[in-house]
């Protein structure tokens, strides 16, 4: 006997319908699956994205006070899903114009200054209006400096401002710098993308340099101080007698206080629980 989805032989039967017999793996898949579906929709009903004209861009959503309409849903879903996706690589073909168009120098009318290190980046006003204040400010000038960027940094900062993404070793070599720059210049999408870099890279000895820079930005949200200051307080032996401990904590007295009293309060709470 075998199941009547993925074919592989049964060993656990679940409640044969009209002669179909599941096994437990397409059973839990197609469970989760469903509730997958049903809460993605339900979190989209709260962020208000219902079409209210019901147009071909509606979202797929369950009637209001409805339950879950099952698989048929979960279809419907999908081919939306996969409409999006084709969409979304159409608008990425039409930007990457504007990439090509900063690569090959067309057209550019504005020469960007790094603070040091290197010569001006020809670029194009209408893109770098972002990291401007005052967009009119830009406009009659023939050159703007970024003081807090070499050249490397600023050449990566475009990159990213034109394609919207990065290679992972440039990533890598300049996530503080261009963190920095996300939140100086109010750059949202390039700040979670150093975010996220920053937390998968997380580890002993990066730990105070992340706890240092997100202290920095004020517009950061709280969770990467908190994940390094937390990382920092549970490998706090081997952070605290690394060299560039000392260095830290001269420059960084604050995060210093922060982190002893961290540590002491991960240490009562320790001996609470075992007590
Ligand atoms: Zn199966």
């Amino acid at each position: 006997m075998e199941c009547s989805i993925c074919a592989v032989p049964l060993f656990i039967l679940r409640n044969p319908i009209l002669g179909y017999k599941i096994c437990e793996a397409c059973y839990c898949g197609a469970k989760n699956l469903i509730t997958l579906v049903d809460k993605y929709n339900a979190n989209h009903l709260d962020h208000k994205s219902i079409d209210k004209n019901g147009g071909e861009n509606a979202v797929v959503c369950p009637p209001p006070n409805s339950s879950s309409m099952g698989f048929s849903n979960v279809i419907r879903w999908m081919k939306k899903t996969k409409e999006k996706e084709e969409e979304l690589n159409e608008k990425v073909v039409f930007l990457g114009r504007l990439e090509n168009a900063f690569k090959d120098q067309i057209h550019t009318d504005i020469l960007v200054k790094p603070g040091t290190g290197g010569p001006p980046i020809p670029a194009h006003r209408a893109l770098l209006n972002m990291l401007d204040s005052d967009g009119c400010k830009l406009a009659p000038r023939e050159a703007i400096t970024i003081p807090e960027l070499n050249y490397k940094q600023l050449e990566a900062l475009l990159e990213f401002l034109y394609s919207g993404t990065l290679a992972q070793t440039k990533l890598e070599k300049h996530c503080c710098a261009l963190l920095k720059a996300a939140d100086t210049y109010e750059i949202p999408y390039l700040q979670k993308f150093c975010e996220r870099q920053m937390l998968a890279s997380l580890n002993s000895s990066n730990a105070l340099e992340i706890l240092h820079i997100s202290d920095t930005c004020s517009n950061l949200s709280l969770s990467l101080k908190d994940t390094a200051l937390n990382f920092i307080v549970k490998n706090m032996e081997q952070i605290a007698f690394s060299p560039s401990f000392e260095d830290f904590a001269l420059k960084n007295p604050h995060l210093s206080v922060q982190i002893i009293r961290a540590s002491l309060t991960d240490i009562k709470n320790k001996r609470l629980n075992s007590s």
